[in-house]
C-alpha cells in the first residue's frame, strides 16, 4: 500500500528539489536538511512505503538504487574517500517519508554507530 508524499510532488516537479540525478526509474535530490556535507536522497520513481512492502519482482529497482549511488559517488568525487547509503524503515528506524529512499552521506568521517 502506498499513499501519495512529499517526494511524488518532487518526482512531479510539483515542489523543488536540487536534483543531481535522473533516469527512467529513479531520481537523487539534495535533503532539506542535511545531515553531512554531502546528504543525497535516492528514490525511485514507483512508489513503495517502505522496507516491508518491496515485492519480489522490485529487487532489480531496489539494486538500481545502489547503482546510481555508485554511480554518484564516483562522479562527486567522494567514492575513494568513503561515503554511507542507509534506508530507514517505519518509526523505530527513523522513517519519516513513506516512499523508500536511501540516505547518502558523504564528506566527512561518519560516526558509527548511529546513536
Ligand atoms: P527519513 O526520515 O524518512 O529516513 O528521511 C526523510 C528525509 O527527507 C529527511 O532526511 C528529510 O530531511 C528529507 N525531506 C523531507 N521533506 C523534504 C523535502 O520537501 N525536500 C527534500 N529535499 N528533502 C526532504
Amino acid at each position: 500500500m502506498s499513499t501519495e508524499t512529499i517526494f511524488d510532488k518532487i518526482i512531479s516537479r510539483e515542489i523543488p528539489a536540487e536534483i543531481v540525478y535522473e533516469d527512467e526509474h529513479s531520481l537523487a535530490f539534495k535533503d532539506i536538511n542535511p545531515q553531512a556535507p554531502v546528504h543525497l536522497l535516492i528514490i525511485p520513481k514507483k512508489p513503495i512505503a517502505t522496507i516491508n512492502d518491496i515485492e519480489e519482482d522490485e529487487r532489480e529497482l531496489v539494486g538500481h538504487l545502489f547503482v546510481v549511488a555508485k554511480k554518484i559517488a564516483l562522479q562527486h568525487g567522494f567514492a575513494k574517500n568513503g561515503y554511507r547509503v542507509v534506508m530507514n524503515c517505519n518509526e523505530d528506524g527513523g522513517q519519516s517519508v513513506y516512499h523508500i529512499h536511501l540516505h547518502l552521506l558523504a564528506g566527512k568521517t561518519l560516526g558509527w554507530p548511529p546513536y
